[in-house]
């Protein structure tokens, strides 16, 4: 890693930095493990994926799962964005942010009646609906409140991402959404529904994509679905083609497409339906939010057995899940003096699991005891998965712009962790 201004974390002096921060003072003010979060590098990455799609109307929908802290959605919220939901839980946090309920569209196969009725009441954009059972519901939950629910039929177009198996969502082995052939007869049923406004088609086929044809194959197949509708007489205003895109991290493989390659191929396989009016919507999440956030860590100890070197260190699985869970690598450097000569060492947390570790035979320098440690690109998918497996309280989260820093979220306490607990 070079000194570049415009990199979120760079070295100065060998000392590493978010922004003007140093990584040591935030650790020293706020305690290890702890999320540092680049603002600067948040607003980049929303105005280049925005920006990417300036040839077609369209709406950025923030896929709210990927990083759902107040602190964050509220940074998105002043630029504009709308949110991508999968839970009344994160419409809420949506709205306590100061977001816009009309700039939500909500995904999932698995909505209950109560999140449909919160939604509506909300009043979101559009219910991504995924099954002719969902669709039943809420025309049912609709029509008891006296109003008609937006619908989006998701729609699975059985490619292949080509991703981790676990993030692949476009397959039709893939519990998602609606098999290409079912979604024709089931949105023209849906357009006669009284509880039920058809506007739009979507799919989502997976995340962590490194390459566009996955996603102008999944297009191709949409567009020849709107076709299809219009000609049954159902406009459809918007396509929603999920979010996905990848982020580079670090481990040497070929870069995935930057979102202004990724914005023109989107834009190209779409020319077919300017002539309808189409609005297209997005829920990126990992691009938006992935490069931005790290995890800053302590080493505790390290050890030696016969095989191998281990490096032991303050954070652990239930703070950054990724690696144990797709077995994922993140870019790791000491916060200090990173020229120094390598060992190969497992970087491991303090959790009782074999799963629980950082990276794996991985070249580093020698650290010390007391060693700060960056892990990064964990903007995405680290904090929102943070559990209190061994009883570890959630790490706090930072928030950096410039050379001040903001503490988005306090470390939770022990008094917080048993809350709710009772002793029969
Ligand atoms: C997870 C998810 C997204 C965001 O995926 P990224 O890979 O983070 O861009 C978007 N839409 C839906 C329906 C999702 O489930």
């Amino acid at each position: 890693m070079s000194a570049a201004e415009n990199e979120p974390f760079s070295y100065q002096n060998d000392e590493l930095y978010c922004e003007g921060v140093p990584l040591a003072k935030i650790a020293g003010e706020v305690g290890t493990p702890v999320y540092v979060y680049s603002r600067t590098e948040l607003e980049r990455a929303y105005k280049a994926f925005d920006a990417a799609l300036e040839g077609i109307p369209h709406k950025v929908c923030y896929a709210v799962k990927a990083c759902s802290s107040l602190g964050i959605l509220a940074a998105l919220v002043e630029l504009g964005a709308g949110a991508d939901i999968v839970s009344a839980g994160e419409l809420f946090r949506w709205q306590k942010a100061g977001g816009d309920p009309a700039k939500v569209v909500f995904s999932g196969v698995g909505k209950t009646e109560s999140e449909m009725v919160a939604a509506l009441a909300a009043g979101i954009a559009a219910f991504n609906v995924e099954s002719a059972e969902e669709l039943a519901a809420l025309d049912r939950v609709a029509r008891a409140r006296g109003t008609k629910a937006r619908v989006s039929l998701r729609v699975n177009p059985d490619v292949d991402p080509q991703t981790h198996p676990y993030i692949s969502t476009g397959l039709k082995q893939n519990k998602f959404g609606v098999a290409m052939a079912e979604a024709r007869p089931l949105l023209r049923e849906a357009a006669r529904l009284e509880g039920i406004e058809v506007i739009g088609v979507d799919f989502h086929i997976g995340s962590q994509l490194t390459k566009t044809s996955p996603f102008t194959d999944a297009i191709a197949r949409l567009v020849k679905l709107v076709e299809d509708l219009h000609a049954d007489g159902i406009e459809i205003d918007h396509v929603d083609i999920g979010g996905g895109l990848g982020i580079d991290y670090g481990k040497g493989d070929a870069a995935p497409p930057s979102p202004a390659d990724y914005g023109a191929a989107v834009c190209d396989a779409l020319a077919p339906l300017a002539k309808l009016g189409v609005t297209l919507v997005t829920e990126p999440g990992r691009v938006i939010v992935g490069a931005a956030g790290a995890l800053l860590t302590r080493v505790l100890y390290r050890k030696r057995n016969e095989a191998k070197h281990f490096t032991i260190v303050d954070a652990a699985m239930n703070d950054l899940m990724r690696p144990a869970l797709y077995s994922s690598y993140h870019p790791i450097r000491p916060v200090r003096d990173p020229n120094r000569p390598t060992i190969p060492t497992d970087v491991v947390g303090p959790v009782c699991e074999t799963g629980d570790f950082l990276a794996r035979d991985r070249e580093l320098p020698e650290l010390a005891q007391g060693e700060l440690v960056w892990v990064g690109a964990a903007g995405a998918y680290g904090s929102v998965m943070a559990s209190n497996y061994n009883t570890r309280p959630r790490a706090p989260e930072v928030l950096v712009k410039g050379d001040r820093y903001t503490v988005i979220r306090a470390r939770e306490t022990l008094e917080q962790m048993i809350a709710g607990e009772r002793i029969a």
